[in-house]
C-alpha cells in the first residue's frame, strides 16, 4: 500500500473532532483533520460556553475550540482546510492489502486506513439581513448555551416543531415572558410539547407569522423583530431581546451517499456507540447525534471514535 495513506482522517473540526484529533494523535496516529465549511463547528458561532466542565468562570465558545486545536496540534494532528465533496468507502480487498478509503476534497483526493466522521449539524437560520451579525448578540440556535444571558428579558423563539417548543418551555426559566413565533396555525410538535407551551402561563403563541428582519438600533445586540403575518399581511415591530431559532438543524452528511445508513433527516445512525456498517469508519458527534447536542456529549463520541480507531488498526496490524 502506498505510503501516501493517512492512518486516520477526521473530518470536521468542531469539538467532537478536536477530540477525537487529540486522543489519535496521543495515540501516535497522526491524524489530519479536515476543517470543512464551518471550522470549529457550533461552538465557533457561539459566545460564553457555561456548560462544558472544568471552566467555573464559563469560557468563550471560539477560545474553548481554539485551545483543543493547539491541544491535539501539540501532539501532533494537523489541520487542512478543505471541504469534502465526496468520500468512497468501498472495501474491496487488494493484493497488498486493504484497500483504503478515499476523501475526495475536490483539487486532491486523500487516502486513510481509517475515518471519523465528524462534520457536525448546521443550525438552519432564516437567512435575515442582520442574523449572522446577531449571533451571539441576542440570535441563537442553542436556548441550553445561551438562555441564560436573557434572564429577566422577553424573547422570542422561532419555529413550530419539537425543538422550539423545548427551547421555549426551556427559555421561561429565565425570560420574563417567551414568545413562540410559527409561520403557520398548524404545529409539526409533538402534541405533549405542543400542550406543555400552550398551557405555561410564561409562553405567548404568535402563529401565521414570519420574521422579515431582526434589529439592533444601537448595533450591538437584538432590540426586535419586524413581523409580519402571513395571511392579512400586516407588518409590525416586536419589541424583543433574543430571537432562538427552533427551525431544526442540518447534518452535515451529505458526501457519504448512501454508503453508511443515514435516517429520514439525514443523520448518520451508528452502529453500536460510534461503528458503522463499515469496517474502519466511525461516527461522531451532532452528525449521528439528533438527541443530546451538547458540547460534552460530542466530544466524548470524539474520544470514543479515536479509541475504536486504535483498536481497529491494532486488529488489522497496523
Ligand atoms: P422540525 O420538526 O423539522 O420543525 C422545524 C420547524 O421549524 C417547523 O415548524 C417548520 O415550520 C419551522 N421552519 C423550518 N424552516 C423555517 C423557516 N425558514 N422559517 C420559519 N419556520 C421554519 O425540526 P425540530 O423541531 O428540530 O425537530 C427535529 C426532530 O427532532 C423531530 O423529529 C422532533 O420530534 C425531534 N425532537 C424531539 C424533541 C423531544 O422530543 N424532546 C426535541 C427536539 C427535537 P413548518 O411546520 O411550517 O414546516
Amino acid at each position: 500500500m502506498p505510503d501516501n495513506v493517512r492512518n486516520v482522517i477526521i473530518i470536521g473540526s468542531g469539538c467532537s473532532g478536536l477530540t477525537a484529533a487529540l486522543y489519535a494523535a496521543r495515540a501516535n496516529l497522526s491524524p489530519l483533520v479536515i476543517d470543512g465549511h464551518e471550522p470549529g463547528g457550533q461552538l465557533s458561532l457561539t459566545t460564553l460556553v457555561e456548560n462544558y466542565p472544568g471552566f467555573p468562570e464559563g469560557i468563550q465558545g471560539p477560545e474553548l475550540i481554539e485551545n483543543m486545536r493547539r491541544q491535539a496540534a501539540r501532539f501532533g494532528a494537523e489541520y487542512l482546510a478543505g471541504h469534502v465533496v465526496s468520500v468512497d468507502l468501498s472495501q474491496k480487498k487488494l493484493d497488498i492489502g486493504r484497500r483504503p478509503f478515499e476523501v475526495n476534497l475536490g483539487r486532491e483526493t486523500l487516502l486513510t486506513r481509517t475515518l471519523i466522521i465528524s462534520s457536525g449539524a448546521s443550525a438552519r437560520w432564516l437567512g435575515l439581513p442582520n442574523e449572522q451579525a446577531l449571533i451571539g448578540h441576542g440570535v441563537s440556535s442553542c436556548a441550553t448555551c445561551d438562555g441564560f444571558f436573557f434572564s429577566g428579558k422577553e424573547i422570542a423563539v422561532i419555529g413550530g416543531g419539537d425543538s422550539a417548543m423545548e427551547e421555549a418551555l426551556f427559555l421561561t426559566r429565565f425570560a420574563t415572558k417567551v414568545t413562540i413565533i410559527h409561520r403557520r396555525s398548524e404545529f409539526r410538535a409533538s402534541k405533549i410539547m405542543l400542550d406543555r407551551a400552550r398551557h405555561h402561563e410564561g409562553i405567548d403563541f404568535l402563529t401565521d407569522t414570519v420574521v422579515d428582519d431582526v434589529y439592533d438600533t444601537n448595533k450591538k445586540e437584538v432590540t426586535g423583530l419586524q413581523l409580519r403575518n402571513v395571511k392579512s399581511g400586516e407588518q409590525w415591530d416586536f419589541a424583543t431581546s433574543a430571537m432562538f431559532l427552533g427551525i431544526g438543524h442540518t447534518p452535515n452528511a451529505q458526501f457519504v451517499g448512501d454508503q453508511l445508513d443515514r435516517d429520514g433527516d439525514g443523520y448518520l445512525v451508528p452502529v453500536g456507540h460510534v461503528s458503522t456498517r463499515v469496517p474502519g469508519v466511525f461516527v461522531s458527534g451532532d452528525v449521528a447525534d439528533r438527541h443530546y447536542r451538547q458540547a460534552v456529549t460530542a466530544a466524548g463520541t470524539g474520544c470514543m471514535a479515536a479509541l475504536e480507531v486504535e483498536k481497529y488498526l491494532e486488529e488489522i496490524g497496523r
